[in-house]
């Protein structure tokens, strides 16, 4: 009787063990914002709330305001882009990045591609800092290309701008964005090419043909099956190395009041490296100071926490 009882009692403890795991509530929070942030597609009206994450400014279902998308638009209607800019900033003092480690819908896609099941690629320390660079490269280049437009347009010359620019000249980053892509372009093509199968007039399969012969469908298209292909490779591939919104959030992260301390008293580094390989952002964890790091790369998904077998990390904040 006695042995059923304990029996029992183990099989509950390994459920809540289960259950109760960092890792099943953050894709719960996951889960839950991306099903908030396309709640349109329920009938809920936008949401008065502007996140650094990438979603889509273009899905009809979108129910919030995405940051850089906003900072695009705003600049190329020469308004300057407060509302997005504090978002970014208070987010990423008081939290790091933990918004894509925890919010982002286009995050929680990567981190589901992490389950296909692919062997992952071993990059290189030296190559992966070379590579993280990258995403500051793409940001700059948005910022050069939005930038120029806003000051162009304020000293009377914002047409011509825009004509050298064409179709990406509103918003140079949606209009190539993987995320924008996926959520908002890649539902409405679906739609459209079964029109294009079952055709309901000449004039409609002439300006579907139209669309489909646009080299910018088919570049936005071939950017976005890259950065899932890499995503299945590489995790995070996109959030480590070419994200502009991760990079924005980056810059200030530095400084963010919540962090990781790593108890040297309990961590058993010669022995163990159990945090670093489960770091999906390859970020050398036992090279960082042990009081608080806040590593610019790092996206508080909290897998190191769990990995520790001695519970030697945990979060801090301030
Ligand atoms: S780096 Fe970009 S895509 Fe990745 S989670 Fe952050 S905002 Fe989202
Ligand atoms: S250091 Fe820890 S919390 Fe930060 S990204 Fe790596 S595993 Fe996640």
């Amino acid at each position: 009787m006695e042995a059923v009882e304990a029996e029992g009692r183990s099989v509950v403890s390994r459920v809540k063990a289960a259950v109760f795991r960092i890792e099943v509530a953050r894709k719960l929070v996951q889960f839950s914002c991306f099903v908030l942030f396309n709640a349109g597609i329920f009938g809920v009206s936008p949401l008065p709330l502007v996140l650094p994450v990438l979603q889509s400014l273009g899905s009809v279902h979108n129910t919030i305001g995405e940051a850089i998308g906003l900072i695009e638009w705003m600049l190329y209607n020469l308004a300057f882009p407060w509302l997005p800019l504090a978002s970014i900033l208070i987010l990423a003092i008081v939290s790091g990045r933990s918004i894509c480690g925890w919010v982002c819908p286009f995050g929680l896609i990567q981190d589901v591609l992490e389950y296909a099941g692919v062997s992952k690629v071993r990059i290189s320390q030296s190559t992966h800092r070379e590579m993280t660079s990258v995403k500051y490269l793409v940001l700059l280049l948005f910022i050069v290309l939005s930038g120029g437009l806003a000051i162009s347009s304020a000293r009377g010359v914002g047409q011509a701008y825009r004509e050298t620019l064409g179709v990406i000249g509103e918003g140079p980053f949606t209009a190539l964005s993987p995320s924008d892509t996926l959520f908002a372009v890649t539902p409405r093509l679906i739609i459209i090419l079964q029109y294009y199968v079952f055709p309901i007039s000449e004039a409609y399969e002439a300006s579907v043909a139209d669309l489909l012969s646009s080299p910018l469908l088919w570049a936005r298209l071939t950017i976005m099956v890259g950065v899932l292909v890499l995503a299945l490779y590489v995790p995070r591939g996109w959030c480590r190395y070419l994200c502009p919104q991760g990079a924005m959030l980056a810059l200030a992260s530095r400084f963010s009041f919540l962090g990781l301390r790593r108890e040297p008293v309990r961590c058993t580094r010669a022995t163990c490296r159990a945090c670093v390989e489960a770091c999906p952002m390859n970020i050398r964890i036992l090279d960082l100071p042990w009081e608080k790091f806040t590593d610019p790369e790092c996206i508080y998904c909290l897998r190191c926490v769990e990995a520790c077998p001695t519970k030697a990390i945990r979060p801090k904040f301030p």
